[in-house]
Formats: structure tokens, C-alpha cells, sequence
């Protein structure tokens, strides 16, 4: 069995299993959902489960809007300068609040409430106050809520963290990247340090206890010295959390990254090496890696829902506190609601001719067939827990699932012989090496990904590593 001691990846491993690959924000993955799906088959399934009043509900906000796009960017973002754009929006997401809070009657109770983007931060201190308004008046927050956001640094002052604490929220998510400077130039965002770590330290002070920063991972111009040095300064500040995101270099579809110097880019191989420094730095510094790329502090509660098998995961990140159900608000916003996937429209004036005309933005969706439903389970176990208990997927869908993935524990074979995972009394379980090569184990089990359905691929996955 290969052993994974130092931060050294087996190159002929990162060979063979670096190739494009799902990320499983959700399964099925986005591609796979129907344009045939529209406001009304999403109208249904919130119908549904308006029933379970007593079941908490997960929400999430999206603010499109940048001043400035950075090059590296995957996100749905809207570049203006005026924040005063930002107004006619929250008129839009009202009205959308509106119509899923009629639709949900008495489910009310929220047990999550993310905002992202794009930058909430891009929103004035008032338009912030009318944003969380348009939520609150209509949906009650759980005393252990977790209320989240997302910081640009670069535009947000010390007096929008004390607004954010009054509004009643506990987690923030400061963008960073990376310190280096040369990587900030090649990738069009220049952010002097001081922006993040005085901005972090003043949220210490305010209180905030959930702090979380997204790094990236194979950015140009990255190098494993430099980006060393980025992860030493990290560690130094101690945030309670850090994803530790993988850069997808996908130009095709996000032609603002054709600005990006592909000869800068790190090969895979520096790559893996540039993940697997940091995952060891962070691991002797006392973090805990859960999931396949966040590293969080050993009494966080991400950290003690990992060791009960309890993580979960959905677009907003991993969480302890997701609800079955969530729905999202705003622009291109993704819903998962009584087992069903809808997304919104992604274009600002589809959106808002939509909304404008009194219906819901649904543009596509799908919902879900028991054997997604199966292979969802086993897919995000994996990759929350690095672990799938066939016992417990036997019971939970009435299933021999021994039988039922025959198929996909004769393909796991080659990971055992790689060393892997290990597969004993009914549990397939990764190993340390394996986390780095979760999404590989994990898409044995994607159905959409079988040789025999992918005559067409429909889209072109990140890579793996
Ligand atoms: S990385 Fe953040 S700030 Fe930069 S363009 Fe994307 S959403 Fe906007």
C-alpha cells in the first residue's frame, strides 16, 4: 500500500487520476438538469414540502454584483461601480422572497442563512439592512442559526462587521487567495495583506468566532515556496476555518480567464504538490482536514460533526446545521426542495423580466429518481466523510446494496490495489492518500459519468487534482 507520510503525492498517482472530474456541490451534477424544468414544476415541489411545517429550512441570498472582476473567477458575477444598481435588485429578490413565502405558508423556521456571490459586501450598509429585512419579516431564525457571509476585503470596512454582528450573524468568509503578490498580479486582484488581516482582526475583536478564509490552489504564478509562505501567515492568524479551493482553469466558459498567462499556471504535478504542503502545514499546525478541502480547528463544530460521520455538504460549503431542504434567492441562486434541484436564471435582465412578470426565475432542475437518490447518498458521504457504510444504505433505501453497486465495488478494486481505500465489513473507507483522490473514488458511483452515457459529454468538468 502506497503511504502518504510527508507532503510528497506519488506522481505516477497524480498521473493517472488527474482528469476532469465533478467537484459534487450536488448530485446529479448541474449538466444534468433539464431546461424542460421551469417555475412551475419548482412551484410543485415547494408545494410539497410546504406540508412539514415542524422541518427547519436552509436559505441562501446571492448578490451578483463585483466592482471589479478578478480573472480567476468562477463565480456568476456582475461588475459595476454603482452601487446604486444594486437597489432595483433586492426590489426583485422581495418580490421572489415573497412568492416562495406564500408558497411555504407556515414553514418558516430557517436553520441556516448564507449570503454569497458575487460580493454582499458590494451592498451599501442600508441595501444590507433591506437585504436581511426582506428574509427576516418573513422567516423565523433558530436561536443556533448560522447566519454566514462572504467579505471582499478590499471593500468592506470595520463598520459593516459591526452591522453584520448586530444583524445577528456568526460566520464570515473572508476571500484571500493568496498573499503573494505576483499571484495577485497574474490574476487580476491586487490585495494588500494588511486589507485581510486587519479587517480579520477587528472581526476577533467584534467577537466573531466563525471565521472562515478561502485560499486558492493553482493559481498562476504560485509557486510552492511562495505559496508556503501564504499558508505560514494563515496558520499564524488562526481562522476557525479555511477551504482550500482547487483553481479551475476553465476559459471556455469563462472567457475573462483567457486574460490568465496559461504558461504561469503550475503544472499538475506542482499542482498536487502545492495542495498537499499546505494539507500538511495546516494538519502539523493542529487543523483538521474534513471533507476534501477544508481544514477547520479541533473544537469547531465542523471538526466534532466529522468524527460522529455527520458533515454534511451543499452549494453554500460543508455545515453542520444544513437542512434538507434549502432554497435560494437572487440570480442564478440553486433550490434543492422536496428532492428536487431548480436554478434560476443566470442573466440579470432574464431574471428580472421574469420576476417582473410575477413568476419565479426557474430555468432548469430536475427531480431526483430513487436511484439518484441512492447514489447522492453514496456520493456525498464520500465526500463529507470519506467513508460510505453499505450497511447503512442497505437500511436507509431498503436496498442489498452490496448487490445493488456490484458493479461499481468491482471498479473500486483498483483504488484498494492503489492504496486508496480500504473495503471491509461492508464499509468503504479512504485512506489518508485517498482523501486527495476523493472525487475519483466518487465518481464510481455517478451514474451520468457510466462509459455507456457518454457518447456526448455535455460539459467540461475542473480536473481532479
Ligand atoms: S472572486 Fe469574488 S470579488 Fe472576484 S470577481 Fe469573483 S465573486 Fe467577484
Amino acid at each position: 500500500m502506497t503511504e502518504f507520510h510527508d507532503s510528497h503525492l506519488p506522481e505516477a498517482l497524480v498521473k493517472k487520476y488527474d482528469r476532469p472530474g465533478p467537484r459534487y456541490t450536488s448530485y446529479p451534477t448541474a449538466p444534468e438538469w433539464s431546461d424542460q424544468y421551469g417555475p412551475e414544476e419548482y412551484v410543485a415541489a415547494v408545494k410539497n414540502a410546504a406540508k412539514d411545517i415542524n422541518e427547519p429550512l436552509s436559505f441562501y441570498l446571492h448578490i451578483p454584483y463585483c466592482q471589479k472582476r478578478c480573472w480567476f473567477c468562477g463565480c456568476n458575477t456582475m461588475v459595476s461601480r454603482n452601487v446604486n444598481v444594486a437597489d432595483d435588485y433586492l426590489g426583485r429578490v422581495d418580490r421572489e422572497t415573497g412568492m416562495v413565502a406564500e408558497i411555504l405558508g407556515e414553514r418558516q423556521s430557517v436553520s441556516q442563512f448564507h449570503w454569497g456571490g458575487g460580493t454582499p459586501s458590494f451592498l451599501t450598509d442600508s441595501q444590507t439592512i433591506r437585504a436581511f429585512e426582506i428574509f427576516s419579516k418573513r422567516f423565523k431564525l433558530l436561536p443556533d442559526a448560522e447566519i454566514s457571509i462572504e467579505l471582499d476585503p478590499r471593500v468592506t470596512g470595520q463598520e459593516r462587521v459591526v452591522l453584520l454582528k448586530s444583524l445577528g450573524f456568526n460566520r464570515l468568509s473572508f476571500g484571500i487567495q493568496d498573499f503573494n503578490h505576483e499571484v495577485q498580479e497574474a490574476i487580476g486582484r491586487n490585495q494588500d495583506e494588511s486589507l485581510g488581516i486587519g479587517l480579520y482582526e477587528f472581526a476577533r475583536k467584534e467577537g466573531f468566532t466563525g471565521i472562515n478564509f478561502d485560499l486558492i490552489y493553482g493559481l498562476p504564478k504560485q509557486t510552492i515556496e511562495g505559496f508556503r509562505q501564504t499558508i505560514s501567515k494563515v496558520i499564524t492568524l488562526r481562522p476557525d476555518r479555511i477551504a482550500l479551493y482547487s483553481y479551475a482553469h476553465l476559459p471556455q466558459g469563462k472567457p475573462h480567464q483567457k486574460k490568465i498567462d496559461t504558461s504561469s499556471l503550475p503544472t499538475p504535478e506542482i499542482k498536487a504538490e502545492l495542495f498537499a504542503q499546505a494539507r500538511r502545514m495546516f494538519i502539523e499546525s493542529g487543523y483538521r482536514q474534513i471533507g476534501m478541502d477544508h481544514f477547520v480547528l479541533p473544537g469547531d463544530e465542523l471538526a466534532i460533526a466529522a468524527s460522529h460521520g455527520k458533515l454534511r455538504r451543499n452549494f453554500m460549503g460543508y455545515t453542520v446545521n444544513a437542512a434538507r431542504d434549502w432554497v435560494g434567492v437572487g440570480m442564478s441562486s440553486i433550490s434543492y426542495i422536496n428532492e428536487n434541484f431548480a436554478q434560476n436564471l443566470s442573466g440579470i435582465n432574464s431574471y428580472s423580466e421574469a420576476i417582473d412578470s410575477g413568476k419565479l426565475a426557474t430555468y432548469r432542475g430536475m427531480k431526483l429518481t430513487r436511484d439518484d437518490l441512492v447514489r447522492q447518498h453514496a456520493i456525498m458521504e464520500l465526500m463529507c466523510n470519506f467513508r460510505l457504510d453499505l450497511n447503512e444504505s442497505s437500511r436507509r433505501f431498503s436496498i442489498d446494496a452490496g448487490a445493488y453497486f456490484a458493479e461499481e465495488l468491482r471498479q473500486l478494486a483498483g483504488f484498494i490495489d492503489d492504496g486508496l481505500i480500504t473495503i471491509e465489513k461492508g464499509i468503504i473507507e479512504s485512506t489518508p492518500l485517498g482523501k486527495v483522490f476523493i472525487r475519483n473514488i466518487a465518481m464510481t458511483f455517478d451514474y451520468y459519468l457510466k462509459a455507456d452515457r457518454l457518447q456526448k459529454p455535455k460539459v467540461q468538468f475542473s480536473r481532479t487534482i
